[in-house]
């Protein structure tokens, strides 16, 4: 691991409609380099409800790199070399199920991969491992993101399965109708394999999905400005969760809530 002399307890990755976050104070910007090449951006590092974090746009600011060509490798190594333990992930979706409606929250508990040629680990040998993916998501964080939303008086679906897809491209018709009769409930890009990576980094993640569409399945597709109000919308909710959970997490995990620190004790090395 680089150790730079920066630190932060705290990791968010923004997605779409998420390049900064307000509220930070004592904020610095930092540059990481990784083994794996250059995270999506700097990093910006600051105080968010007296806790230390790290905030990175997954596209990098102004939405420079589309989804099949973040280097996720770097943008999980990066936010690990500065310590976090926690990372909070903000992803726009759509949605594959009437009852997730547009301007909805999700704390995913599942997901499915269908993308097709990303670098999925950083054990590329001669040391090799196996992380377990039965429950892929921070349960400790995700009852935190569920419970400040419900706070808030947004409400967050509080259980769900993401698929995946490599885009950049949407779904046809005859694969959002595939989806949904897999049992999907949102569908996006980002996902994998920024999720097995925290877990192998040994990182709490959870995922804040926020529900711009229905996706293609739907007889009554939204609009693309009704899709733009509805992004600003959910960006303002994403920023309320985020300053709330942030300021209710413990200093470190607790192994007695969740296995994500030992996520590799636990791996068939
Ligand atoms: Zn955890």
């Amino acid at each position: 691991m680089l150790e730079p002399s920066e630190r932060a307890e705290i990791g968010i990755i923004g997605g779409s409609g998420l390049y900064s976050l307000e509220g930070i104070e004592d904020v610095r910007e930092i540059k990481v380099h990784t083994p794996y090449g250059e995270p999506s951006d700097n990093l910006v590092l600051g105080s968010l409800g007296g806790r230390s974090v790290a905030f990175l746009p997954r596209h990098g600011r102004g939405h420079r790199i589309p989804p099949h060509r973040v280097n996720y490798r770097a943008n999980v190594w990066a936010l690990r070399s500065l310590g976090v333990s926690w990372v909070i992930s903000v992803s726009a979706v759509g949605s594959l199920v009437e009852e997730y409606r547009p301007g909805d929250l999700v704390v995913p508990d599942q997901f499915i991969d269908m993308t097709k040629r990303r670098e999925y680990t950083f054990f590329e040998g001669p040391r090799v491992a196996h992380v377990s993916m039965a429950d892929p998501f921070c349960e400790h964080l995700r009852r935190e993101l569920v419970n400040s939303a419900e706070r808030l008086g947004y409400g967050a679906h509080g259980s769900g399965t993401y698929l995946c897809i490599e885009g950049p491209r949407f779904s046809t018709r005859a694969e959002s109708r595939l989806w949904r009769s897999w049992g999907a409930h949102v569908i996006g890009m980002t996902l994998v394999p920024e999720v097995n990576l925290a877990c192998e980094a040994q990182i709490c993640y959870s995922v804040l999905a926020l529900v711009t569409d229905y996706d293609v399945w739907s007889e009554t597709p939204v609009t693309a400005e009704e899709v733009t109000t509805i992004m600003e919308k959910n960006t303002e909710k994403a920023k309320s969760v985020i300053s709330d959970v942030v300021r209710r997490l413990p200093r470190s995990p607790d192994a007695s809530l969740c296995g994500c620190c030992n996520s590799l004790s636990t791996a068939v090395i």
